[in-house]
């Protein structure tokens, strides 16, 4: 599976959360953005952006 930043567009290490499913929060290695994955297809999941200011 692979996962990539919508703010940064690296690629997020997965390996860190082995047990993945949606809603779960997870958060990139590179730009330290918080996620909520909104999909797990075969090769990919898919994310978007926490915002945290409210
Ligand atoms: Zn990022």
């Amino acid at each position: 599976m692979k996962c990539i930043c919508p703010e940064c567009k690296n690629q997020i290490d997965l390996t860190k959360y082995p047990n993945l499913k949606v809603k779960y929060v997870i958060e990139c290695n590179t730009c330290g953005m918080t996620l909520e994955v909104v999909s797990i297809e075969s090769e990919e999941v898919k994310t978007e952006i926490v915002d945290e200011g409210k």
